[in-house]
């Protein structure tokens, strides 16, 4: 399997290249050439399957130069938490993807980019830089996937003042390979350095440097695994929720990484009902979902904070994957937006009705989810963790969330962040002037 651009203009590339480099060298975004199918026999058997079968289905089907076993354990050691399908209400399942280390769903794909990394790093002995702008998740996610990771030095660029807390406790205290580099502008600045350290050829002189955002296929290919690792669970409630073949899903969405590996699961045969993509108040993805008009803008701030993202990336993948034909796109998915006040209405709503306590990203998809009017089964991807997010449980509920142990670990922790200017020289110089990996 090669990859090729959304841009167009880069031949095709196998997985490892793509994966060391980040974005295709026209700017553009790796997607694979074709859409790989899974055997018939394989969707017929997913009740029998484990989550880490799956992935080494999924993942083989797209890299075909590392060998099933070494996926295996490549999968065994990034996938050490479980990933339940748990019944909400009648209708409603939440696909809990939280259990990883940092309690967020980007604890799936990151843990295994940075072991796939590694993996070809080996091979080659060469080592590498990642830089990755995070508004939070991701930083954290990324951090503990590559801490002591050999071969690889991170740079994690984020908003002063503008993550959690808690988020910040998890990825600016790690020190040894992780650098924090606490950025004094927004999570947009942030990520315009890291974009323009990528096309910098005085850097790429110096070090070889790619990036682990939710654009890195090695995020986007694990991902896929747990939407057939959904429609295995729900296939094997007893008694089954309904007589039809599978869910919709409902997927809480900012740069609509998450929504791309269910469209990509979807189009492999797993056939979904439908998907949704649900977001906060930044709908410009929504936007262009429901009527073909794409206005990036930039993103405001909500409680569901790791989805304020004003431009998309991963839309491109999508158009891309549905010919640039809007018909064909909303067949298959639809998308609606919630406000704060609702998401806090929903997380009390959930927590009255059903007694469980979800984060305010999981909220806006049970809200969409709840809005589907008829008796269709939903699976929501819970994308993280309520502790996470105390502040907004205690304004919805009036009580904090028991911290679990990966939280409370952190918290001792001191903070070893370098404070820099949202100038992309200052960033420069740190990649030209400190020690290599
Ligand atoms: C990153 C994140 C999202 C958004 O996922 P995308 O793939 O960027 O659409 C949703 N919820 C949580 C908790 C996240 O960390």
């Amino acid at each position: 399997m090669n990859f090729v651009s959304t841009s167009g203009r880069t031949p095709p590339t196998p997985f490892r290249d793509a994966l060391l480099a980040g974005l295709a060298p026209d700017g553009g975004l790796f997607i694979p050439e074709h859409i790989p199918r899974v055997p018939a026999a394989f969707i017929g058997a997913l009740p029998e399957q484990t989550l880490q079968s799956i992935g080494v289905e999924i993942a083989a089907a797209f890299i075909d130069d590392i060998p099933r076993t070494a996926l295996a354990h490549i999968l065994a050691d990034a996938w050490t938490f479980d990933v339940p399908l748990v019944r909400l209400t009648d209708t409603i399942f939440l696909l809990e993807l939280f259990h990883g280390p940092t309690l967020a769903f980007k604890d799936i794909g990151a843990r295994f980019l940075a072991r796939t990394l590694s993996h070809y790093l080996g091979e080659t002995g060469r080592d590498i830089t990642i830089a990755v702008a995070t508004s939070g998740d991701t930083g954290s996610a990324v951090a503990h996937g590559f801490l002591d990771v050999p071969h690889v030095v991170v740079y994690v660029l984020y908003p002063s003042g503008k993550v959690s807390p808690l988020q910040e406790q998890q990825m600016a205290t790690l020190g040894r390979n992780i650098h924090a580099l606490e950025v004094e502008g927004t999570f947009d600045d942030c990520q315009r350095m890291v974009k323009r350290a990528l096309g910098d050829g005085e850097v790429a002189s110096a070090r070889r440097l790619t990036t682990a955002n939710s654009i890195s296929l090695g995020r986007l290919v694990p991902q896929i695994a747990y939407y057939f690792w959904a429609v295995a669970q729900w296939r094997r409630t007893s008694p089954p929720p309904a007589d039809t073949d599978a869910p919709v899903v409902v997927v809480p969405s900012g740069n609509f990484g998450n929504l791309t590996a269910g469209v990509y699961a979807d189009a492999m045969g797993l056939r979904l009902a439908s998907l949704i993509a649900a977001t906060n108040a930044n709908d410009a993805g929504a936007e262009y979902i429901r009527t073909g008009r794409f206005a990036p803008r930039n993103a405001v701030q909500t409680y569901a904070n790791a989805m304020d993202v004003g431009n998309p990336s991963n839309l491109a993948r999508l158009r891309a994957h549905f010919g640039d034909n809007l018909p064909r796109l909303q067949q298959r998915i639809a998308a609606s937006s919630v406000s704060d006040s609702a998401t806090i209405d929903e997380i009390r709503l959930t927590y009255e009705q059903c007694g469980t306590v979800i984060d305010p990203h999981t909220a806006v998809g049970v809200a969409v989810a709840r809005a589907q009017h008829g008796k269709a089964p939903v699976v929501v991807t819970a994308t993280a963790h309520p502790a996470k997010f105390p502040e907004v449980i205690e304004r919805a509920l009036g009580r904090p969330v028991p911290l679990p142990p990966e939280l409370r670990d952190a918290e001792g922790r001191a903070k070893q962040s370098t404070i820099i200017p949202a100038d992309y020289a200052a960033f420069k110089r740190i990649l030209l002037t400190s020690s290599r990996p």
